[in-house]
C-alpha cells in the first residue's frame, strides 16, 4: 500500500462511516418517497441526518439540502442564485483562484450575459475587504468566495468579506469543500447565505455532499423531477451516502482538536524538511492555512507531474496541484492568480496530510522527495522536451 498524502484530493472512508452505511446498502434499501414502512424508515433516517448535519454546521435542518457533492452544490447555488436575481443582479463577484466548479460555471453563465469580476488574491491567497467593496456595483447579485483554497490551503477571512456583502444586501456563497471537517465551520459565525460541502473531503464517501441555504425559497432548483428535497433537488436520495457523510462529519468534529494538533505537528515537520532543500518555496499563507496542508513551488524542474510520478515510484501519493488538473501539464490557474509566472506555476507540489499519517511517514517522504527533486532537476530541467 502506498503512503497516502493527497487528502485534499480525497480521503479514505472512515470505518465508522462505512459501518453506519452498510445497513442502507443491505436490508434498509427502501426509497424514502415510498409510503410503506421500508420507505418510511429511510425517510426518518434521512431527516435525522439532515438535523445532525445542520447541528454540525450551526444551521437549521430546513436549511440543509443533500446533493451529489461539491461540484453539484457549487453549480446549483451559482446557477440558481444568478437565475433568481436575473432582473436585479447581472454581476457576480468571485476570485481568480476558486475551484473550477465555480470558475467554469461562471464562465458558462458569462456566455449567457452575466458579468463576472474575479478578484486577484495576494501572494498568500488573501482577499481584502477593500478589494471586495471596490468591486461591488449596483447590479451585483452574488458574491462567491471560497473558505479555503484547494491548491495552497489558505483559509480566507470569510466573516469579514461576508459582512461587506451583507451591508450591501448582496447574497454571499462560500465554497467550503476543503474546510468542512477540518476547521470549525459555523454558517452563522461565517455570516454566509449559501455554503457548499462534499463528504469525501472529510473521510465520508465520494459522490455525496450538501448545500446550506439560508433562504431556500429564493433558490430555484438545478435538477427537476420527482420533487425530492422540498422540490429543490429532485432525484432519489443517496441514503447510504448521506448516512456515511453525517457519521464522518460528526466524527471529524469530535476528533478535530486531536487531529489538528497531530496534523500541525506533522505539517511543521514536513514544511521545515522540504524547505531545507534549496530552491523550494512555501506557497499560500504560512499562518492561515488548513492543518496538514503543505504546498510548495520547486524551482529547476520542467513540471511537477514528473515529481509526482517519481514520488509514486517511491510509494507516496502526492499531488502537483488539484486532483482535477493533476494529469494536465498546464500551469495551475491558482498559482498564476497568486502572481507566479507561467514557468513556476507548473512546478507546484501539494502534500496534504491526514490523520492516519505518522512522523515516520513524513520522514520517509522527505527522504524520497530529496531524491525525487534531484532526479527531476537532472532529467527534466525547465525547457525539457515532453516525452
Ligand atoms: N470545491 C473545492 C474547493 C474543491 O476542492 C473540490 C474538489 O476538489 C470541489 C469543489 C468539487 O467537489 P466534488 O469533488 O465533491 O465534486
Amino acid at each position: 500500500m502506498p503512503v497516502y498524502m493527497d487528502h485534499a484530493a480525497t480521503t479514505p472512508l472512515s470505518e465508522k462511516a462505512l459501518e453506519a452505511m452498510l445497513p442502507y446498502f443491505r436490508e434498509e434499501f427502501g426509497n424514502p418517497s415510498a409510503i410503506y414502512s421500508l420507505g418510511q424508515t429511510t425517510k426518518n433516517v434521512l431527516e435525522k441526518c439532515r438535523a445532525r448535519m445542520a447541528a454540525c454546521l450551526g444551521a437549521l435542518p430546513t436549511e440543509i439540502f443533500f446533493t451529489s457533492g461539491g461540484t453539484e452544490s457549487d453549480n446549483w447555488i451559482l446557477r440558481g442564485a444568478c437565475r433568481a436575481r436575473r432582473q436585479k443582479g447581472r454581476h457576480v463577484i468571485t476570485t481568480a483562484f476558486e475551484h473550477n466548479a465555480v470558475l467554469r460555471t461562471l464562465e458558462q453563465l458569462e456566455q449567457e450575459g452575466l458579468e463576472v469580476t474575479r478578484l486577484e488574491p495576494d501572494r498568500k491567497g488573501r482577499i481584502t475587504a477593500q478589494q471586495l467593496e471596490a468591486a461591488i456595483r449596483p447590479d451585483t447579485g452574488l458574491v462567491s468566495i471560497m473558505l479555503a483554497n484547494n491548491v495552497v490551503g489558505t483559509v480566507l477571512d470569510i466573516p469579514t468579506l461576508a459582512k461587506i456583502a451583507r451591508d450591501y444586501r448582496i447574497p454571499f456563497h462560500t465554497d467550503a469543500v476543503q474546510a468542512v471537517g477540518h476547521i470549525p465551520v459555523d454558517v452563522r459565525k461565517l455570516g454566509v447565505d449559501f455554503l457548499s460541502l462534499s463528504a469525501h473531503k472529510f473521510n465520508g464517501p465520494r459522490g455525496v455532499g450538501a448545500v446550506y441555504c439560508r433562504l431556500p425559497n429564493r433558490l430555484p432548483p438545478l435538477l427537476t423531477g420527482g420533487g425530492q428535497e422540498k422540490e429543490l433537488r429532485s432525484g432519489t436520495e443517496n441514503v447510504p451516502g448521506i448516512v456515511g457523510m453525517t457519521a464522518a462529519l460528526e466524527e471529524a468534529l469530535e476528533e478535530m482538536d486531536q487531529r489538528t494538533a497531530h496534523l500541525l505537528r506533522l505539517q511543521d515537520r514536513m514544511i521545515s524538511g522540504v524547505l531545507a532543500m534549496p530552491g523550494v518555496h512555501l506557497t499560500g499563507d504560512p499562518e492561515n492555512r488548513l492543518p496538514g496542508f503543505c504546498s510548495f513551488l520547486v524551482e529547476g524542474i520542467f513540471h511537477s507531474v514528473y515529481l509526482v510520478n517519481e514520488m509514486n515510484e517511491h510509494g507516496f501519493c502526492v499531488s502537483s496541484g488539484s486532483a482535477c488538473s493533476a494529469a494536465s501539464r498546464e500551469s495551475s490557474h491558482v498559482l498564476l492568480a497568486l502572481g507566479y509566472d507561467k514557468a513556476l506555476a507548473g512546478a507546484g507540489l501539494r502534500i496534504t496530510l491526514g490523520a492516519e499519517n505518522t512522523e515516520q511517514d513524513v520522514d520517509r517522504a522527505l527522504t524520497a522527495l530529496h531524491e525525487a527533486v534531484e532526479k527531476v532537476r537532472r532529467e527534466k530541467p525547465p525547457g525539457a522536451v515532453l516525452l
